[in-house]
């Protein structure tokens, strides 16, 4: 025999919780979860009224989940605020452009203005067009700086306030015991805070989700019955993330709450207060916010400009930086550009410098619907 909803006693139970361990029926499902969203945005001081905000959609269940709740809780609740859909396309073809269509089916049933920002319109190279330069090999790298300020540069054009994004709680537990094994002091400061002064663009983010287990995400996805896109980008995701994303998951098996306690240990963890961090400057070349004379995105493009791609990543550090100031090279130097030039053997392994912390979390394997659930 079924078990009953344990909260309203009456109905049959459609699934177990994996958050709580609570069997629910969908109507008692959907509400808790939906309320337990608007306690976040509540508690977080997410959004003041009058705002717009820009919600981040990728066509994944993430983003569609978030967008879907921000109009449903706006209603319900009064916040007052003016939501917007806003899109990057990367050019990845196969992947970005049916993502991009979800996209527009939700714009299309929700009444949602939506802008589309492309790497093409402002970087000039499309993923694909990169892909084809770099080889196989770090191209979440360049993605991801991209994409951040793609999203910024997109937002402040929409007029936007804030920055919504469709991060889970299982992102934010994989982003801190990344930075954490990694000792990268700076994102761990940044990254974890809940709240919109969080993030180093020039528009404000936030993450109402960060508290929604990736699991209960595909669930109220499922149960609303929402339309979402789940294929994975056609490059290969970030091979250390994928590495802490098992973990992560090793250690959910064990203790459920290892999720939501990783999320609480981010939050909760306190820095010195005399570490030095960078300085805030802006872009000589495109006035974006950077602590070097030159954001990472145009570094990165320098060396596509260039026909150097791997200009940008790691190693070639010092040779990209002299060049960049115009100072003489040695001859040692030159032959390394020349040879550099030449050929970047696609197999060979690039280890990821400064540069390799910026990626986004994109291109990560996703669950793709409730059959991929374990319980
Ligand atoms: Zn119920
Ligand atoms: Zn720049």
């Amino acid at each position: 025999m079924p078990a009953t909803c344990s909260a309203c006693g009456t109905s049959p139970a459609a699934l177990r919780r994996p958050k709580t361990g609570h069997a629910l029926c969908r109507a008692c499902f959907l509400a808790a979860f939906e309320e337990e969203t608007h306690q976040a945005i509540v508690a977080g001081r997410l959004f003041r009224p009058g705002e717009t905000v820009a919600i981040g959609a990728s066509g994944g269940k993430d983003s569609t989940v978030l967008a879907h709740l921000l109009q449903l809780l706006d209603q319900r609740h009064g916040y007052g605020l003016r939501l917007l859909l806003l899109s990057v396309d990367e050019g990845i073809a196969g992947y970005r452009d049916a993502s991009l269509a979800a996209v527009r089916r939700h714009q299309h049933r929700s009444g949602l203005p939506l802008h589309v920002v492309s790497y093409r319109q402002l970087y000039g190279w499309s993923m694909d067009r990169i892909a084809r330069h770099l080889g196989p090999r770090n191209n979440c790298t360049f993605c991801g700086v991209f994409r951040r300020q793609a999203l910024d540069r997109g937002a402040l054009l929409m007029g936007a306030d804030k920055i919504a994004t469709g991060h889970n709680a299982d992102d934010v537990a994989e982003t801190v015991l990344m930075n954490f094994l990694r000792g990268d002091v700076g994102r761990l400061r940044r990254g974890a805070g809940a709240g919109p002064a969080g993030g180093e663009g020039a528009v404000p983010r936030c993450k109402p989700l960060r508290h929604a287990y990736e699991k209960e995400i595909v669930l109220y996805a499922y149960f609303q019955g929402l339309d979402y896109f789940s294929t994975e980008c056609v490059y290969a995701p970030q091979a250390y993330r994928g590495y802490a994303r098992a973990l992560l998951k090793e250690l959910e098996a064990a203790r459920p709450s290892a999720v939501a306690d990783l999320g609480h240990s981010g939050e909760r963890l306190s820095l010195r207060s005399d570490l030095r961090m960078p300085a805030r400057g802006t872009c000589q070349r495109c006035g974006y916010v950077a602590s070097q004379p030159l954001c990472k995105a145009c570094v990165l493009l320098e060396g596509l400009d260039r026909g150097l791609p791997k200009l940008g990543i790691g190693k070639h550090r010092r040779l990209r930086d002299k060049l960049q100031d115009g100072q003489p090279l040695t001859q040692e130097e030159r032959r390394r550009l020349g040879a550099l030039a030449k050929e970047e053997p696609p197999e060979e392994q690039v280890p990821l410098g400064e540069l390799g912390r910026d990626e986004e979390l994109w291109g990560k394997q996703e669950l793709r619907g409730p059959r991929d659930l374990d319980f």
